[in-house]
């Protein structure tokens, strides 16, 4: 008998799959995706993919959208680079900034793919606490002394936001490479892409699956100083922006800004009714900038799991540090707020 053997490299065997339920139900509120739907020229877009034009590769890099994302981040096409979905860069950047065994930072809870990516790449993740006004706190953040330092702004899943001051604090004292993930940056009152000019240790992450509505096609992509970029395109590899994909971003980027910027006034008027509804049914929801809301509630799964029965899905998350057990709430248009908000008012009546 030949002795058993260990499939996969030692560091990597307990990590576990990422899954979601993907169970179809009559509103879907579990993705911070946009709910009322895809860019028009997008889809004009993805309807005129003539036939065949998908037998020959994509251009390596996307240089097409590359220059067309340069131009909306106002920058040159030297500070970007695009992948398959934000999740693409940020395995991609971790790959390339840290060697397997150093440290990555950040403050939890965040983007739960983040410890994945890491351990993936042989980086050891390292979680520290938030302040207790749900800030990031840049000393304990520096004081890891870790090798990349993570920062999602607004924050998955709180929806909370970085403060400048506290940013600016980390990036002036941290020893290595900061990522600021700001997948949701363009629900937020104000961005802090502009950091990237600050520093040529900082990376900005961005993707066109929440305001611009295409998370079905994946496209991400990154603003930071050439000497970054160019590093993070080498690990991220050739073709991951499918023709399709490429079509359908830079149709949008031309013709559809002022759709997507209609649909993020209503992500925010819906985000900010839904909090004043949670508050009405004696909740708690916490301060959200993003397109979504963190609701604490206890017994978070049984609360969720009746609301499913009656045709609604939300995220829930349990033991979260800083929080507790929640629900996470994705903002759509208002007759979907309606039945999520009644679906809750029932399942809570349960308990
Ligand atoms: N960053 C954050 C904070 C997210 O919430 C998500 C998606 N849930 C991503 C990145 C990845 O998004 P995508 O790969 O669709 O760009």
């Amino acid at each position: 008998m030949t002795p058993s053997l260990d499939i996969a490299r030692a560091a990597y065997r307990d990590v576990p799959l990422y899954t979601t339920e993907s169970i179809r139900c009559d509103v879907d509120l579990s993705d911070n995706t946009n709910l009322w739907g895809a860019p028009p020229a997008a889809q004009e877009a993805m309807r005129d993919l003539a036939n065949g034009s998908f037998t020959r590769y994509p251009s390596a890099y996307a240089l097409g959208l590359k220059d067309a994302l340069a131009e909306y981040a106002g920058v040159e096409r030297s500070w970007i680079v695009t992948g398959c979905g934000s999740d693409d860069i940020l395995a991609s950047a971790i790959r390339a900034l840290a060697e397997p065994g150093e440290t990555l930072a950040f403050c939890a809870p965040t983007f739960a793919m983040i410890p994945i990516f890491a351990k993936i790449n042989g980086v050891v993740p390292v979680a520290v606490a938030m302040t207790a006004t749900l800030d990031i706190d840049p000393d304990a953040l520096i004081a890891t002394g870790a090798r990349i330092i993570y920062v999602c702004s607004p924050n998955n899943p709180t929806g909370t936001y970085a403060s400048r001051a506290a940013l600016e604090r980390l990036i002036a004292g941290a020893p290595g490479l900061i990522i600021l993930d700001e997948a949701y940056g363009e629900f937020a009152e104000d961005s802090h892409f502009d950091l990237t000019a600050a520093s040529d240790r900082v990376l900005v992450v961005r993707t066109m699956s929440k305001a611009f509505g295409l998370a079905g096609l994946r496209i991400g992509y990154a603003v930071g100083s050439p000497s970054i970029v160019a590093e993070v395109e080498k690990s991220r590899g050739p073709y991951k922006v499918s023709v399709a994909a490429e079509r359908a971003a830079l149709a949008a980027l031309a013709k559809d800004r002022a759709w997507v910027a209609a649909r993020v006034v209503d992500a925010r008027a819906s985000r900010d009714r839904l909090a004043e509804s949670l508050r009405t049914l004696g909740l708690a929801p916490l301060p959200s900038q993003a397109n979504f809301v963190l609701v604490p509630v206890p017994n978070a799964a049984a609360v969720a799991q009746r609301m499913r029965e009656r045709g609604v899905a939300v995220r829930v998350f349990e033991g979260l540090p800083s929080v507790g057990d929640a629900l996470r709430i994705t903002a759509g248009p208002a007759s979907m707020m309606e039945r999520a908000i009644h679906a809750l008012d029932e399942a809570l009546a349960c308990e």
